[in-house]
């Protein structure tokens, strides 16, 4: 390739390319240096690349360049640790506002008589601006599929992981771990009263209560599914289990929602309680299955009451007062 060709070719490059002798100082850069540095090479050229950017002196870069002219090492400057080590800019605008070009760069040395070493730069700037969009959609994604749509709180989805989660840890530290089954009383009636946008917004307010009045870290509260919210208490013994439970219930009731097919005239609900330190061999669901009997007593003993899962009789009885 005759050496006006070559010239050509590296000035249109899309990718800035910079020749040092065996002092660091500039040979040549490309057409593309002089575009995104806006500085011609004839004022740059048998200058050291620290005098033209004092401050890549002491950064990665000017280590870099060190150790291609002293010990013939290459190196890679990743974005991720060093996104912008050049003063270069993709266009006018972005030097106004100081939003430098990310890059990424290689520095390579050369067996050359005049020639020592080689930087070529690579414009991240898009690819990194295309990732950091599609990092923020994936995390909205995840937050939206762990959300149930109608109240804001948790899914069941969220429940069940957050069950083998919460499960592991308290299997692993040997602590309780308790679990409320929260069902909203007569709701039928309420949507065959009201009509389900009223019910749609009765549960809301039902969820927004009961998130209110959860304040520890920790706890978590999904919608089991349809009227019936769960939450999961680490580190909860049973009878303080039964006192957040009975703390929700009067949450609920002081939202004063009508419910004229109700016995009580309002909306209530029943819950369920259940609490284990688990061994290994137990399985989460068990702690479900006991809340849900609990749950069940609850509605059988006429609703609007809290009632727990007693490990000894396998029964369930109504948790104590205060
Ligand atoms: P109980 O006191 O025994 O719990 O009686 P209940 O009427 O609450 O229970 P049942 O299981 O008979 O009825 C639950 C009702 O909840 C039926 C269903 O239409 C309603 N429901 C479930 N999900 C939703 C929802 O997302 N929106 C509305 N508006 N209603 C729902
Ligand atoms: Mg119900
Ligand atoms: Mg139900």
């Amino acid at each position: 390739m005759d050496l006006e060709l070559a010239r050509q070719v590296l000035d249109h490059l899309r990718v800035g390319l910079i020749l040092l002798d065996w002092e660091g100082r500039v040979i040549s850069w490309n057409d593309w240096m002089h575009r995104h540095s806006s500085l011609e090479l004839p004022a740059v050229k048998g200058q050291r690349l620290t005098e033209i950017f004092p401050e890549i002196q002491d950064d990665r870069l000017g280590w870099g360049i060190e150790e291609a002219l002293r010990y013939r090492l290459s190196s890679v400057l990743a974005p991720a640790l060093n996104p912008t080590p050049l003063p270069l800019y993709r266009k006018p605008i972005d030097r106004a506002r100081n939003e430098r070009m990310q890059q990424l760069i290689y520095v390579t040395p050369i067996h050359h008589s005049n020639c020592a070493c080689l930087i070529q730069i690579y414009d991240l700037t898009a690819p990194r601006r295309r990732e950091r969009r599609l990092r923020a959609q994936s995390s909205r994604l995840m937050r939206v599929s762990y959300q149930d749509p109608l109240t804001g709180v948790g899914n069941r989805r969220r429940f069940d992981q957050d069950l083998s989660q919460l499960f592991r840890q308290a299997k692993e530290g040997g602590r309780p771990l308790a679990l409320l089954m929260i069902d909203v009383d007569h709701f039928k009636s309420y949507n065959d009263y009201f009509g389900h946008p009223a019910g749609d917004s009765c549960l809301i307010q039902v969820a927004h209560a009961l998130q209110e009045d959860l304040r520890r870290e920790g706890d978590r509260l999904a919608r089991y599914g349809g009227e019936e919210f769960a939450v999961l208490l680490p580190d909860t013994d049973p009878k303080d289990a039964c006192a957040i439970a009975e703390r929700l219930r009067l949450a609920v009731a002081r939202l004063a929602l009508p419910h004229p097919p109700a016995p009580t005239g309002w909306v209530t609900v029943s819950i369920g309680v259940a609490a284990m330190i688990p061994d290994p061999n137990t399985l989460d669901y068990l702690l479900v299955a006991q809340a849900d009997l609990a749950l069940y007593s609850a509605k059988e003993a006429g609703r609007n009451r809290c009632f727990r899962y007693d490990p000894g009789s396998s029964r369930a009885a109504p948790c104590p007062a205060g």
